[in-house]
């Protein structure tokens, strides 16, 4: 159910049987208070989407999400996201560096959408 049909059944719920004046201005200031809450919850919705959209360390400059800088690690080096949205993941392969690609269609750590990612 979208947020707008989930309001207009409130809506629907707060006049139904109001007859009286004192009726009308109770559902009136209750349908302020629907709206006003209807109101927050699409933009703090919008906010996040936005706070999504503009990235994070990890997915806009390739922060590493793992990075085994002791050498402690034998078998993982390095996670990262790469410009085109794929996870990079470097194994130690017997001295042998071989990085694994993975697609990825959300940021992991912020939920940015990375499908269609080709500009970097
Ligand atoms: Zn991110």
């Amino acid at each position: 159910m979208t947020s707008y049909r989930y309001f207009n059944r409130w809506n629907q719920k707060i006049f139904k049987g109001v007859k009286t004046l004192s009726e009308i201005e109770k559902a009136i200031k209750d349908f302020t208070k629907a709206l006003n809450a209807f109101n927050t919850v699409c933009v703090k919705a919008l906010q996040k989407k936005q706070e999504r959209e503009k990235g994070c360390g990890y997915c806009k400059t390739n922060k590493s999400l793992y990075f085994d800088k002791q050498g402690n690690n034998p078998n993982l080096k390095e996670v990262y996201i790469e410009g085109d949205g794929n996870l990079s993941v470097t194994p130690y392969l017997c001295d042998v560096t071989e990085t694994i690609q993975i697609k990825l269609n959300f940021c992991p750590m912020c939920g940015r959408d990375l499908r269609g990612e080709n500009d970097g």
